[in-house]
């Protein structure tokens, strides 16, 4: 006999998860949400918003350097103390936990602080008291987890998970991976102050981005004074009296008084009885589900990290909201995964949409590229040794903006609202008719008149 019965049961209280409990309850269903850890998942504790927090607190130093050429002499050295930025960090995410767990309650919904076992097809166990509780709907968004590599040493070895708490800012830290955490972090603990080397064992870090915005982002991290070593691995990692050693797979060693992988983020999937229950993964790892976000059992979903789609909080978010409409609203929907904006908070940072030029490329019968390499106007003054890379990637055939990609500060500010345009499916044409707003960097977009490669499939 089960002690509860709900519409709703949801494991995990991220984004995602947050979404469709919030959006099922309002639809009148009855919704419990189980989260063992802290509600508001990967994005809200130690990810998306902490991180920019970080960020933030990492680009003063340029700004400092930046102001000099402007007029102004500072007092002193300036000088930053760490304890102060994670106390911050630590407020603000506890005032949006707390946020999120109101707002789930203000809708109806209950959550219990537990973990939660699936034990078949309707029902779930409560881990903290042995509860059963029957749902008529199961949603699994328990996202993901850092990867880390069994290699000699990995136990000194920290994910980004610790880097949001470490006691005090290492002076030398060595970060292994070439992905979106890895560049953010490297940027985040340069920016502060510390010695950084990147280490990535393909040829490019950013693999899947757009090979301009690789080199170019490669060229400015590296102009900034990040060490970028590719083609090796982090073979070992030995503790030192003082300091780690991290040896590389070409044997060269480096010491780090931090040693950081980010190396990907695996689907959560473990420990949560999917196989008792029938639910299977994805070749990749997540579990596997239909547009509808079902899993190959019909009274159980799965969004978002854990589903290992697109790997982003909006999109998760977007899943939560699309399978409340389908299973209470009475509006079957389907979430569109094409065109999905995405940035990377490197210094300088990153924003694109839509297709890469080796995508268009490999797809489309005729592709024009525009594409701009620029001195922003700040740099002027401030002497920066910095350039903005802006391209934009057009379907010949129907003159199309299919892709947009952006190396510059607020390259992510600029690529969400042209986002809109991409998905309005918005020609160069439509670009060129844009009157510019001048000055910025973003008028860019619109004046760029001249194709400056053009590629037809024979
Ligand atoms: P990514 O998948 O982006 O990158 C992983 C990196 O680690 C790649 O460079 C990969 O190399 C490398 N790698 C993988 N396995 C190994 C290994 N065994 N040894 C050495 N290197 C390895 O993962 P992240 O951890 O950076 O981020 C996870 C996800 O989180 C992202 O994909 C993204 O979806 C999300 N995210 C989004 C952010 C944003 O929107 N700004 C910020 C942070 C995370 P290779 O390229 O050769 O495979």
């Amino acid at each position: 006999m089960a002690d509860q019965e709900v519409d709703l049961f949801v494991i995990g209280a991220g984004s995602g998860g947050v979404r469709a409990a919030r959006i099922a309850a309002s639809y009148g269903a009855r919704v419990q949400v189980a989260e063992e850890f802290r509600v508001g998942g990967t994005c809200v504790i130690r990810g998306c918003v902490p991180k920019k927090l970080l960020v933030y607190a990492s680009r003063f130093s340029h700004e400092f350097e930046d102001a000099v050429g402007f007029g102004w002499t500072l007092p002193a050295e300036p000088t930053f103390d760490w304890p102060t930025l994670i106390a911050g960090k630590d407020k603000e995410i506890t005032r949006l936990e707390a946020i999120y767990a109101s707002n789930l309650e203000r809708s109806g919904a209950t959550i219990v602080k537990s973990r939660a076992v699936i034990e078949d097809a309707n029902t779930v166990r409560i881990e903290t008291t042995g509860e059963r509780v029957k749902a008529k709907h199961i949603l699994i968004a328990t996202g993901g987890a850092p990867t880390m590599e069994r290699i000699p040493g990995i136990e000194h070895v920290i994910s980004s998970n610790e880097a949001f708490d470490l006691k005090a800012l290492p002076q030398h830290v060595v970060v292994q991976g070439g992905g979106y955490i890895a560049v953010e972090f490297a940027a985040i603990f340069h920016g502060l102050g510390a010695d950084v080397t990147l280490v990535y064992r393909g040829e490019n870090i950013l693999r899947g981005f757009d090979d301009d915005v690789r080199t170019h982002l490669r060229t400015e991290m590296e102009t900034r004074g990040i060490k970028i070593i590719t083609g090796v691995t982090v073979a070992s990692v030995e503790k030192t009296e003082k300091a780690y050693k991290a040896k590389l797979s070409d044997g060269i060693e480096l010491v780090a008084d931090q040693v950081m992988f980010a190396i990907g983020r695996s689907p959560l999937v473990g420990g949560l009885g999917l196989e008792a229950a029938g639910v299977r993964l994805a070749d990749n790892g997540g579990i596997a589900v239909d547009e509808y976000s079902r899993t190959s059992v019909p009274s159980i979903y799965a969004i978002g990290d854990v589903t290992n789609r697109i790997n982003l909080t909006p999109v998760a978010i977007r899943e939560g909201h699309a399978l409340a409409d389908s299973l209470f609203g009475n509006k079957p929907t389907i979430v569109d995964h094409s065109d999905v904006p995405s940035a990377v908070f490197s210094d300088p940072e990153i924003g694109c949409v839509g297709m890469t030029e080796q995508q268009a490329r490999a797809k489309l019968d005729k592709v024009d590229i525009f594409r701009t390499v620029f001195r922003p106007l700040k740099a002027t003054l401030s002497l920066r040794d910095s350039r903005v890379l802006m391209k934009l990637v057009v379907d010949g055939s129907n003159d199309r903006v299919v892709g947009c990609h952006i190396v510059g500060e607020g390259a992510a500010e600029m690529v969400q609202a042209v986002a809109i345009a991409v998905k309005m499916k918005a020609t160069k044409a439509d670009f060129d008719a844009t009157v510019a707003l001048h000055p910025t960097a973003a008028e860019e977009l619109v004046t760029m008149r001249q194709p400056t490669a053009r590629y037809s499939r024979p």
